[in-house]
Order: structure tokens, then sequence, then C-alpha cells
């Protein structure tokens, strides 16, 4: 395997040129809260996946970025 196949990846990530528009595709209720799928809205092609915990905090993000 090549030593710098993780430093590649890194180097060609593009760094987004928007916020990214989140636009939740599917909700999953779970016991640490509900599992929010989102994607930008922006035609980016970025998922990530959010938290929604039991009480009134906002979302958090669980996972980079990723897809495109
Ligand atoms: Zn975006």
């Amino acid at each position: 395997m090549p030593m710098d196949a993780a430093q590649t990846l890194e180097t060609t990530r593009q760094v987004p040129a928007h916020e990214h528009a989140w636009l939740v595709d599917s909700a999953h209720d779970t016991s640490d809260g509900r599992v929010l799928y989102v994607r930008c809205g922006a035609g980016c092609g970025a998922r990530r996946i959010d938290l929604q915990g039991p009480s009134t905090l906002p979302p958090s993000a669980v996972s980079r970025e990723f897809g495109r």
C-alpha cells in the first residue's frame, strides 16, 4: 500500500466554496437521539450524519463530510 495514500486524499480534498445547505435525507430515532442523514442541497454532493440529542441542543456532526 502506498505510504502517502492518506496524504494524497487530504491534499486533493476541495475546500468548499460555500456554506453547505444541509438538507435532511432521512432520520432515524435511536436511544441516543435522532440520527439525521443530511446532504448538501447546493448540489456539491457532500453528505454528513448528524445526531440530534434528546434535548433541545442543536444537532452535532458525528461524521466528517463525505461523498461528492
Ligand atoms: Zn455544499
